[in-house]
């Protein structure tokens, strides 16, 4: 038998995880299977409970369930607790332990895909919800110059600065509005709001891209994001989406529940293909 692992979400027809967990188990001779579990809203404690009954050895878990994981979980890494959400859960004796990969992941994309140190940069990052907090202490951990947290509402941008204010030595780190933005330029700039799945556009002050700067948007997509489009015509550098961090938190994912880390260049080539081939 197989050990069975899955992703939960709502929706979740469309996840590529299962692809890029199939690709690391072929990857890695790893005996396992990865579904696609669709939760309700309101019942995913059971839905964890009928799969863990079902044999279930692990779950990655996706929109809108991670903060409701993290509330699930008998056990937190510290990077799941600084988080405040979990998208990796690992069954042992009957405890459900938690993780989150989301920052790793966008650090490891970041820094060997894109081939970007971060240490001794300025950061914008924008949006203050579940995958903003995520990434926060990852991102301290590289030692940048600056991290500023910029939201639609600017005190929940503020009170995620405070709240990691303590991992910041070194760091200048602060939080506010779009418009605090003006007269600054950053080095790196991520987009971690949910506005580029609306197809909204973000009120960015001109003049924020320093010389040379990334654009990175967590959103993914067959075409440019709205984000990346503003980027490019504010004079980004370098533009990249997050299919990267999908694949590096997979990996992460992985190498946590089987102890072996799969390889991810090969793996992101063919998803980017599979999506250039839609558009
Ligand atoms: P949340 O719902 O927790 O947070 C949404 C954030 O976006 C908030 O800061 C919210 O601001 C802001 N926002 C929403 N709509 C707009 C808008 N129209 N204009 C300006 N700001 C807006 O979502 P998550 O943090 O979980 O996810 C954010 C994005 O990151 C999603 O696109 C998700 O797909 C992506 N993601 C990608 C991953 C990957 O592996 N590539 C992993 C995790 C997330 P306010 O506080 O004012 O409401």
């Amino acid at each position: 038998m197989s050990d069975l692992y899955c992703v939960f979400g709502n929706p979740i027809a469309h996840s590529k995880s299962p692809a890029i967990h199939a690709a690391f188990a072929a990857q890695t001779g790893e005996n396992l299977r990865y579904e696609a579990r669709l939760a309700a809203v309101d019942s995913f404690f059971a839905a964890i409970s009928a799969f863990v009954a079902e044999g279930g050895c692990g779950a990655n878990v996706t929109v809108p369930f991670k903060e409701q994981a993290y509330r699930r979980c008998d056990r937190l890494s510290d990077r799941a607790a600084r988080a405040g959400a979990v998208n990796t859960l690992q069954f042992i004796d009957g405890a459900v332990h938690g993780d989150n990969t989301d920052g790793a992941g966008l650090v490891r994309d970041i820094r060997t895909n894109l081939g970007r140190a971060l240490a001794g940069q300025r950061i914008l990052l924008l949006g203050a919800g579940g995958a903003s907090r995520g990434v926060i202490a990852p991102l301290l951990a590289e030692k940048p110059a600056a991290l500023f947290i910029a939201n639609r509402s600017p005190d929940k941008a503020q009170q995620l600065a405070a709240a990691f204010a303590e991992l910041a030595a070194g760091v200048e780190l602060s939080g506010g509005a779009f418009a605090q933005l003006a007269g600054q330029q950053f080095d790196v700039v991520i987009n971690a709001t949910a506005a580029s799945l609306s197809g909204d556009s973000l009120p960015l002050p001109a003049g924020i891209f320093a010389p040379g700067s990334l654009a990175y948007d967590m959103m993914y997509g067959k075409g440019e994001t709205p984000f990346l489009t503003l980027a490019r015509t504010q004079g980004a550098a370098h533009c990249a989406d997050g299919l990267g961090m999908l694949v590096e938190q997979a990996a992460e994912a992985f190498t946590l529940w089987r102890g072996k880390r799969p390889e991810t260049a090969g793996v992101l080539a063919s998803l980017r293909a599979a999506l250039s081939a839609q558009g």
